[in-house]
């Protein structure tokens, strides 16, 4: 998993929010600075007019008395000489100009700043005006003056702002920004197949927020890996209770299926096998016989003078009696012997390992035991014969109906030699 790009810092944002707050303050506040400073400058330059107007009235009233030009002239260029001073008027008592020296006198900008001084005389006990002198500076002048400590105030502004924004720089991303960044990384960590062993850990110390949120993502971790396991065991009892079910289905199946496979090997009178099933088993026990050169020997057995029993008794009493004869005959046999109906009222055993001569003493324990067997039916008592055909698998059989044939070709002849008895064909 890519690990997630800020695209935009919360950083920057807070930053530049804090910064034109901050700078528009120093700069307003800078600027009603000024304001003041410039009032009390401005005080202060015209107390300092005033000081200068009363350094030079006695020169001035001396000067104007005579009245001498020349000399007055000299003492406004004195006056001019100091900074502080742009322009000198003197005005008669009437108000007409007698004297002006210096910049724009009476500008917007120079009235501002003026200071007047009366100039009178005594004569004959009363006080007759001379004349009125006017200092004059201007705002150039009171500039001038708090220009430097204007531009050192908003130099510091400047130096503060950026102190104050890169102390918030380092502040924020040590005690924001590094944690935030660690969570991220560490929830992109989380390993959900060890829930138990993902942990976040932001390396906050003190008991802040994000030491709430380190807890907090801690707790819900321990709840998600509950949460896993709770799911996991009800997963895990699903999947046994699914395999469960999953194989009894099976076993069920598996269980008809050999129930119809029974069934459909089986003769539904005798309960032995019947003919297709016969030839199915038989050819295998024929191909293993070839191929391990072991004997091989076959029996076909025919009810002797059926018909008339049927005649005599019954169908249902033959059926009886065929039921009766391969359920007594069964239990002279091995498991591995293959007894089956091969048609009406004629079976054949296939005897697997076994030669001609203990098939013929097999087929006539079988001929003797039928012999001796009675059917007690509700017509009487029942007793029957069979005519047996034996043969063995020859090294020049190519089949199992090779020795089949010789088998029927047997019986027939047992029945041709009189019934009740065995005969063999040899190949
Ligand atoms: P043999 O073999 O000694 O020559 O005389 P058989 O009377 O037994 O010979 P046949 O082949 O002429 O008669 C066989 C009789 O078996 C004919 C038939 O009705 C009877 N049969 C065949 N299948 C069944 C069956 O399933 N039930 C009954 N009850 N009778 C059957
Ligand atoms: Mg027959
Ligand atoms: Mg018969």
């Amino acid at each position: 998993m890519k690990h997630y790009q800020v695209k935009r810092s919360i950083l920057i944002k807070l930053l530049r929010s804090v910064f034109v707050v901050y700078f528009t303050g120093v700069v307003l506040l800078t600027a009603l600075y000024v304001v003041q400073v410039y009032q009390h400058t401005k005080n202060d330059i015209s107390s300092e007019l005033k000081v200068i107007a009363d350094t030079f009235k006695l020169d001035l009233k001396r000067a104007l008395n005579t009245p001498d030009n020349q000399r007055l002239s000299e003492i406004s260029n004195k006056i001019l000489a100091l900074p502080v001073v742009v322009s000198v008027l003197i005005v008669d008592a009437n108000g007409n100009s007698l004297f002006s020296q210096g910049k724009d006198v009476g500008s917007s900008d120079t009235r501002l700043f003026s200071r007047e001084l009366v100039i009178t005389r005594q004569f004959a006990g009363n006080s007759i005006q001379l004349a009125t002198v006017r200092l004059y500076s201007d705002s150039g002048v009171v500039s001038n003056r708090i220009k430097f400590g204007f531009a050192l105030i908003f130099l510091l502004g400047v130096i503060k702002t950026f102190l104050l924004v890169a102390s918030l720089i380092w502040a924020v991303k040590k005690l924001f920004i590094k944690p935030l960044n660690k969570l991220a990384k560490d929830i992109e960590l989380i390993n959900l197949d060890n829930l138990s062993k993902s942990r976040i850990n932001l390396y906050v110390e003190d008991d802040n927020e994000l030491k709430a949120v380190e807890a907090i993502s801690n707790q819900m971790l321990r709840k998600l890996d509950l949460a896993k396991e709770e799911w996991l065991q009800i997963e895990n009892n699903y999947q046994r209770i699914l395999e469960k079910e999953v194989s009894e289905r099976t076993h069920e199946l598996e269980l008809s299926n050999k129930q119809l496979n029974t069934l459909a090997a089986t003769d539904p009178l005798t309960h032995i096998r019947n003919r297709r099933s016969f030839f199915d088993i038989a050819e295998k026990y024929f191909s293993i016989a070839v191929r391990t050169k072991e004997h091989l020997t076959v029996m076909m057995i025919d009810i002797d003078y059926f018909k008339s029993v049927n005649d005599k008794y019954g169908h249902a009493v033959g059926d009886e009696v065929l039921k009766e004869f391969a359920s007594v005959t069964k239990r002279q046999l091995r498991d591995s012997d293959l007894f089956a109906r091969y048609g009406g009222e004629e079976f054949v055993i296939v005897l697997p390992n076994t030669g001609i001569e203990g098939a013929e003493k097999l087929a006539e324990k079988i001929r003797h035991t039928i012999a001796g067997h009675y059917l007690v039916t509700e017509k009487g008592e029942i007793q029957i014969t069979i005519s047996i055909g034996v043969s063995a698998l020859d090294e020049y059989d190519s089949s199992l109906d090779d020795i089949l044939s010789r088998a029927d070709k047997a019986l027939y002849l047992a029945k041709e030699n009189g019934r009740n008895r065995i005969e063999k064909m040899a190949a």
